[in-house]
């Protein structure tokens, strides 16, 4: 931020993005307190909401024993206690293979019958043939239960209706993320997530970050096929600049 403004960026904070329009071979940004900014180019990069599900004891859990990714670092934190990864996507099946390594006992709990519906085919078979990881298909949380720390998950069968709770130190809660792009919808091409769609994905003409609209760039997590990670998005805010310099001079802006 400091060398931001060393270079003379201007900061308004808070602010909130509300849409996005042309006006005189301007960008427009309306923002939510009435304001607008006009600009030759815009960079998109309002990231994700991760999905969290509403259910009794994880607002007294959250802090201690629920995680949105599963890497080395939260591995270690469960040491070899039974987990809980909730979640039928590639990000689950992923973080059931990569902590079932340590933990003996791996609960995935998948709200369908079907491993292989949302999870690549490779993925589900290795999910399916570990030992250390069982699988509850239609199946969700019902509550996490636990006073001084977690000690289990409430699960119910959505087939039977049945109820039952099933020890585990800690949740994964890998269900997906929402894109903060409700206010760019009609202005932008999203892919059938509601990701911005950027370079060759929206017929661009900007380069990798370019979107369909000259001269408004995407990156970050908001980016379709991007890299959830904090070292990608900070690269591809650099390299987007620099295609921002380009798109400038070849419009003679600069
Ligand atoms: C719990 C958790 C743990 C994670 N752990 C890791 C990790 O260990 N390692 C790793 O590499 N990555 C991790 N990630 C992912 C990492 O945080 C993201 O990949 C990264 O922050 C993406 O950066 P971004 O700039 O695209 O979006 P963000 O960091 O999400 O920033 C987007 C910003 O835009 C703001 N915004 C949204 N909409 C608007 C609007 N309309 N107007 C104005 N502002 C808006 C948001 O409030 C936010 O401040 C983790 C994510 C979560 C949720």
């Amino acid at each position: 931020m400091v060398q931001a403004r060393k270079f003379g960026a201007a900061f308004s904070i808070p602010g909130e993005a509300t849409s996005l329009t042309e006006a005189d071979g301007y960008h427009v940004v309306g923002l939510a307190d009435g304001g607008s900014l006009v600009a030759h180019a815009v960079l998109v990069a309002t990231g994700v909401r991760y999905r969290r599900l509403d259910v009794p004891g994880l607002d007294r859990l959250e802090r201690s024993s629920v995680y949105y990714a599963a890497t080395e670092f939260e591995a270690r934190l469960c040491r070899q206690d039974p987990v809980t990864v909730v979640g039928g996507g590639n990000s689950a099946g992923q973080a059931a293979c990569f902590l079932a390594r340590r933990s003996p006992v791996v609960n995935l709990v998948i709200r369908h019958d079907d491993l292989g519906r949302d999870m690549s085919r490779y993925l589900a078979d290795r999910v399916e043939q570990s030992p250390r990881i069982t699988v509850w298909r239609d199946s969700e949380v019902r509550e996490l239960i636990g006073e001084e720390g977690f000690e289990e998950v409430l699960l119910h069968q959505l087939q039977s209706d049945d109820e039952q709770r099933v020890a585990t130190r800690a949740l994964f809660m890998l269900i997906g993320a929402a894109p903060h792009t409700a206010w760019l919808q009609g202005e932008l091409p999203l892919d059938p997530k509601g990701f911005i769609l950027t370079g060759p994905a929206a017929d661009g003409s900007d380069g990798m970050f370019g979107t369909r609209r000259r001269g408004v760039f995407a990156v970050g997590d908001v980016r379709s096929g991007s890299v959830k990670r904090v070292a990608s998005a900070v690269g591809e805010g650099s390299v987007a600049i620099r295609q921002v310099h380009e798109f400038l001079e070849a419009e003679g802006r600069r």
